[in-house]
């Protein structure tokens, strides 16, 4: 059980797709901090699966919502508005790339690939930012949370294309906290080590890759869900008052080492 009082807050939780997704593990530390939860899922193949996690919280909505759509990104925050009356932390864990891009040479990315890749995991936070900033404001604030990783500042071959989306959504996070400061939100991004997660199993060598941070990485493993979670609690509660427009790595400190 976490000491963290989240009760009377509403978070909205974008990117469930299963119970390996980063975003579970963010869902979960908040639902025992006493957090209200509204679940998103991408469309009807996954709404069993997400249902299924959200019913396990105490207090969860779910609505369906897919970023690239305007029309179902509002109808998200028109129930939000109807069912809560009020918005305290929104977490974005979504990301997509055609699976060919993530495949060969960074030198063949498509231009609809690109578009594709960029639209979805980067701008998806601009806009779900603005269309949540209103309803934050009404409550004195809030603080939003984006999942990144480390190919938007080294180079990890294949991650091709989706290293230039982390790189844009990092730079997103930066540039919000600026202007999103001065109604006291927050947005801050957490740079996860690799996971096997449905997205993850997408990037050729995932299981190489994960090998290579287990030995290279100080703390000599893997990250967990938890370890997500639980900097997700420190970053949607006070403890992090004084903290915006960060990028915080939660890889076991791999992104340290040289050698
Ligand atoms: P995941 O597959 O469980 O989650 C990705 C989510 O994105 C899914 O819920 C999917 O439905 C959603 N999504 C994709 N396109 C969408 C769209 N058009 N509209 C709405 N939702 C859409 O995988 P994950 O690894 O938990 O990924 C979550 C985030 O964490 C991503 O941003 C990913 O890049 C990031 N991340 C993952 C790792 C890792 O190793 N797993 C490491 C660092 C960062």
């Amino acid at each position: 059980m976490y000491s963290i009082d989240l009760s009377g807050k509403v978070a909205a939780i974008f990117g469930v797709a299963n119970h390996r997704s980063l975003a579970w593990g963010v869902a979960q530390a908040l639902d025992q901090a006493g957090a209200r939860l509204l679940f998103t899922y991408q469309g009807e193949r996954l709404k069993d699966k997400v249902a299924k996690l959200a019913g396990t919280c105490s207090n969860s909505l779910l609505v369906p919502c897919d970023v690239t759509d305007e029309a179902s990104v509002q109808s998200v925050f028109d129930t939000l508005q109807a069912e809560c009356g009020r918005l305290d932390v929104l977490i974005h864990s979504v990301a997509y790339a055609p699976r060919e891009e993530l495949e060969g040479a960074f030198l063949n990315t498509s231009r609809d690939g690109y578009r594709i890749a960029m639209e979805i995991s980067a701008y998806s936070l601009i806009h779900l930012a603005a269309q949540a900033a209103p309803m934050m404001k009404a409550c004195g604030g809030g603080s939003i949370i984006t999942m990144t990783y480390m190919a938007s500042e080294k180079v990890v071959p294949k991650y091709n294309v989706m290293g230039s989306a982390k790189a844009a959504l990092e730079h997103g996070v930066r540039q919000l906290a600026c202007e999103m400061g001065p109604d006291n939100i927050r947005i801050n991004a957490i740079s996860a080590g690799p996971v096997n997660t449905l997205a993850a199993r997408g990037v050729s060598g995932l299981n190489e890759m994960m090998g290579h941070h287990r030995d290279k990485a100080p703390l000599k493993r893997n990250i967990t869900l938890e370890d997500v979670g639980r900097t997700s609690l420190y970053l949607a509660s006070d403890l992090s008052s004084g903290v915006t427009g960060e990028v915080i790595h939660v890889d076991a400190g791999f992104n340290i080492m040289a050698m």
